[in-house]
């Protein structure tokens, strides 16, 4: 290896391929943004208005699903989600490992039990194969999450799910702007749940929603979104008092969006298409570099999703290389490419320990874990930021290739 300070790491003491950080994700909010958002504070409701009910019916009209509900963030679309499919004390609801805490937890706010079921090691969204294992009499959902932005196979996860009478929640965090089979994610499953995190593809600062055809189930959502309470004469037990009247039916929350949030997802909304084109340039580009260098690992994409990638995830393979992810990791931030990993597997977690949960569950789940780091990936990236990040992982992967 020929030591000259260009192909040297900055780890080592060479010289860092940017000079200034990267990081993995970024919102990017522009003046039509700004704006959206200073008109409804000067003009409308600030919760409760009319831009709730603009981004439900665009969220709907993006996705092809007959209802949306918007909430305060995707952690509660979740629980909204899970409690509307009647998951309760002594239920089991089945997910994978390699996801943000939110998926499982959802089950335990409603007093069930989290099955983790593994991945595919290839694709790394969970094995429909390990659902159908993991089905007891007790299951009541599963909880199917699109990581990285690619969608799960739907198709045999709605079959298992059809044969043993189980809901299908979505976990669409990442999944928004892609489709299966032709089919916007979002009016495919029987609840399909989204995050407007700013790390997401289109951001609120905060902000969910959770999509369904199903009309029952958008009754209750809407009900859990504000309290169980309810203005509807049709949902009331007793006859109303008179016009300041409302009943509280159901044991809600207050879930509810503000009208400033869905102000500014409204006008993300319009960038989508713009938003998804970058993403694919980036990922096509990382994919074709990535491709050629043996001690890495692409991830599989399969046919059925046309993807709008979230996360990319750089994968080693540990025996082509001398160093571990760890490290990997490290020689990447002295190049000043800030990565971060997605996911540690949730049973990790010492809340979920307590709860009775061992590791050697999910191995395949367990190896990822060991392998990944998630490069940067966002629209306003320039070209010459993803050519820096490409030359910092090849500097790294060839300075450290195992003989
Ligand atoms: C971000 C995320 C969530 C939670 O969304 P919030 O809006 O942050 O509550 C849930 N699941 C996955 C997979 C996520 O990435």
């Amino acid at each position: 290896m020929e030591q000259s300070a260009a192909n040297k790491p900055a780890i080592e003491g060479g010289t860092p391929v940017r000079k200034t950080k990267i990081y993995y994700g970024h919102q990017y909010i522009d003046d039509a943004d700004v704006q959206a958002v200073t008109e409804v504070l000067k003009y409308a409701d600030l919760t409760c208005g009319p831009k709730i009910k603009e981004l439900e019916e665009k969220l709907c009209a993006l996705t092809g699903a007959k209802y949306a509900v918007v909430c305060s963030n995707g952690t509660a679309a979740l629980h909204m989600a899970a409690k509307a499919a009647g998951v309760g004390e002594g239920d089991e609801v089945i997910t994978t490992p390699i996801t943000f805490a939110a998926s499982a937890n959802c089950a335990l706010y409603c007093g069930a039990r989290p099955v983790f079921a593994d991945i595919d090691p290839e694709t790394y969204n969970i094995d429909p194969q390990k659902i159908e294992e993991a089905v007891t009499e007790r299951t009541k959902a599963v909880v199917a999450v699109d990581y990285t932005g690619q969608s799960v196979d739907l198709d045999p996860i709605l079959k298992i799910c059809r044969e043993h009478n189980l809901m299908l929640i979505e976990d669409g965090a990442h999944v928004i702007g892609t489709k299966y089979k032709g089919k916007a994610n979002g009016s495919i499953s029987d609840m399909t749940t989204f995050s407007f995190h700013p790390v997401k593809t289109v951001t609120g600062g905060e902000g969910g929603a959770v999509l369904t055809n199903d009309e029952t189930l958008y009754q209750k959502l809407l009900l859990y979104r504000s309290h169980g309470i309810t203005r509807d004469t049709g949902l009331m037990e007793h006859d109303s008092d008179g016009a300041w009247y409302y009943e509280q039916v159901e044991l809600g929350f207050n879930y509810r969006m503000t009208d400033i949030q869905a102000a500014l997802i409204i006008s993300q909304l319009d960038k989508l298409a713009m938003f998804r084109k970058r993403r694919k340039e980036i990922v096509a580009r990382y994919n074709e570099a990535f491709s050629k260098i043996p001690s890495l690992f692409v991830q599989k994409e399969i046919p059925e999703s046309d993807t709008t990638r979230h996360l990319y995830i750089l994968r080693i393979v540990p025996k082509k290389l001398t160093i571990d992810r760890k490290q990997f990791f490290e020689a990447l931030a002295a190049e000043n490419v800030c990565c971060n990993v997605h996911y540690i597997p949730t049973y990790y977690f010492p809340y979920y320990e307590k709860l009775g949960y061992k590791r050697g569950l999910c191995p395949n789940a367990e190896k990822l874990y060991e392998e990944i780091m998630s490069l940067p990936l966002y629209y306003s990236m320039t070209d010459e930021d993803v050519e820096s990040v490409i030359e910092a992982v090849t500097k790294i992967a060839i300075y450290y290739a195992a003989e």
